[in-house]
Formats: structure tokens, C-alpha cells, sequence
């Protein structure tokens, strides 16, 4: 029983202190969003900022812009830069597997800041009133209806969700709507908030480039490259990994191989389907009795 507990306190260490770094890195990337500024610049930043602090990454930096809701990050030699965007910058840090996971919206085009307040404040609505006991379905409506405040839409179909170890995304999901019922929460669980806005009509669907894979069976594969590849990502285990980050020839090939044969999946970039700008809002939050804990605070 003490050993139980004390492995538990280890572990609830290790996504306190995977938070503290991404909240270092977090507010030292937000201020190298400007217009002009290049996107790759700061998705490096954030990833060798990460290291140095004593994380790994828990997922590339995403920088996805406007109608972009998700998943984009810069590809290798990427020149891109910031116009006046509305840029969503969505970090992830872990420490043995323990993942923290924030987001943040900058408005670089001086006239969406209440787009980039209803998300925020829709997260912090929903924080609020996170208790062990609490349905996920009062979240889901505290976000819904401070987004509407601002006569803007939440994204539907995407959603907050658990973290395991290794794990991005696992049960409970966290809506950002109205449903029926959800999940009750307890003492304990790991969970990411994190509402959209919108002035669209508040849905996404997959765009049609991918920077962004993960792991998601170790079938063997024949080809040489393909498993030269495929050892090469033995080190994200389970985590979501860029293209820039590998260092092996033949990539495109390896990487269709790899996907062709089922190994690994790709995260095409999320797009609002009507065009419409979209802010996101995230924090990772320990569930206790009373309230909840944020480790990104
Ligand atoms: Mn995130
Ligand atoms: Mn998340």
C-alpha cells in the first residue's frame, strides 16, 4: 500500500514537473509570434527549449493558423512565416512518458482578440467547476454557452480528452458542446480541456497534408529502408512525431511503406470546413476533490 502511494506521488511528479516546463517554454515562444517571424524558428525553439529544460517532447509543436484548427507544424527547411494570422500554438512536454499539454492563441491580426477571449475564457469557465464527481457533459456546456456569449460558435467535433503514459488521447473525452451525458470524473484523472472558437460554422474536417505521425502497430515491414525507418521511431514509442525530425534516407518512400502497411497513421491538419478563423485554449489538470489542479498554469 505505501509502495502504491508513493508510486503514484512519483508519477503525479513527474506531470507537475513535465507542466512547469512547458509553461517556461510556452510563455518564451508566445512573445516570438510576430508577423514576419518564421514558423519553424519557433516550432524549434519550443522542441530544443523543451530538452534543455529536461522534457522531451511529447508531440511536435503544432503552429496551425486562421482556418487551421490543428496538427500542423513546419516542415524541414520550412520558410514559412507569420502574416497577420490567427496562430494557435499547442505544446507538449513529457518526463518519462508523463505528458503535459497546452495551447494558446495569438492574434496577429489586431481585430479577432475577442475570438482568441472566447476560447480562453470558455477554459477557464469549464476549470472552474472540475471536481471529482462532475459529469463532462456540465464542461462541454459551460464552454459551449461562453463561446455562443461571444456570438461565436465552439468547433463540435473536436474535443479535450485523458493522458496516459505515452498516451496523447485517451478516455474521458471532453466536450465542447452540449451533449446528453458524459463521463463522471474522479480524484486523480489526468485530463486536457480545450475549447475552439470560431466564426465559422464551428466544424472540422481533415485537410490534405500531414507532417505529423504516430506509431500505431510494430508489424514487421520487408523493406530495408522502411526498417531502418521504422527503428529509427522506436524512440517516440506511442508519442506523435514530425517528418523533420527523421534523419533516414528514402523517407517519403519509408514513410508511405510505413503507412501503406498499417504501422503508422498519419494527422492530416484539421480545417474549420467553412473557412472560418478559429482560437483554441488548452490546459492539463490533475481532478481532486475539491477542484483540480492545472500543471500548465
Ligand atoms: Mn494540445
Ligand atoms: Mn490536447
Amino acid at each position: 500500500m505505501a509502495d502504491k502511494i508513493q508510486e503514484i506521488e512519483e508519477i503525479i511528479t513527474k506531470y507537475v514537473q513535465a507542466g512547469e516546463i512547458l509553461s517556461t517554454v510556452r510563455e518564451e515562444a508566445k512573445d516570438k509570434i510576430k508577423v514576419g517571424a518564421s514558423l519553424l524558428n519557433v516550432a524549434e525553439f519550443v522542441e530544443q527549449k523543451t530538452i534543455e529544460l529536461g522534457g522531451m517532447p511529447a508531440f511536435p509543436c503544432n503552429i496551425s493558423r486562421n482556418e487551421e484548427a490543428a496538427h500542423a507544424t513546419p516542415s524541414a527547411g520550412d520558410e514559412t512565416i507569420f502574416g497577420k494570422d490567427v496562430v494557435k500554438l499547442d505544446l507538449g512536454v513529457h518526463v518519462d512518458g508523463y505528458i503535459a499539454d497546452s495551447a494558446i492563441s495569438v492574434d496577429l491580426t489586431g481585430n479577432n482578440q475577442d475570438l482568441v477571449k472566447a476560447s480562453e475564457e470558455a477554459l477557464y469557465a469549464a476549470i472552474d467547476i472540475v471536481k471529482s464527481g462532475v459529469d463532462t457533459a456540465k464542461l462541454g456546456a459551460v464552454i459551449e454557452d461562453t463561446i455562443n456569449g461571444y456570438d461565436l460558435k465552439p468547433i463540435v467535433n473536436l474535443t479535450g480528452h485523458g493522458l496516459a503514459q505515452y498516451m496523447t488521447h485517451t478516455p474521458p473525452s471532453i466536450p465542447n458542446r452540449h451533449i446528453g451525458q458524459g463521463t463522471i470524473l474522479n480524484q486523480g484523472d489526468i485530463i486536457a480541456i480545450e475549447p475552439f472558437a470560431t466564426d465559422g460554422v464551428g466544424k472540422i474536417a481533415d485537410g490534405s497534408w500531414a507532417q505529423i505521425y504516430h506509431m500505431i502497430s510494430d508489424r514487421p515491414v520487408r523493406m530495408p529502408a522502411a526498417r531502418k525507418l521504422l527503428k529509427e521511431l522506436e524512440q517516440y514509442k506511442t508519442l506523435p512525431f514530425a517528418k523533420r525530425w527523421l534523419t533516414s534516407d528514402k523517407l517519403d518512400l519509408s514513410l508511405m511503406q510505413l503507412e501503406r502497411s498499417g504501422v503508422i497513421t498519419s494527422y492530416p491538419v484539421l480545417q474549420e470546413v467553412s473557412g472560418g478563423l478559429v482560437s483554441q485554449a488548452e490546459h492539463t489538470i490533475i481532478v481532486t476533490d475539491d477542484g483540480c489542479e492545472i500543471t500548465t498554469q
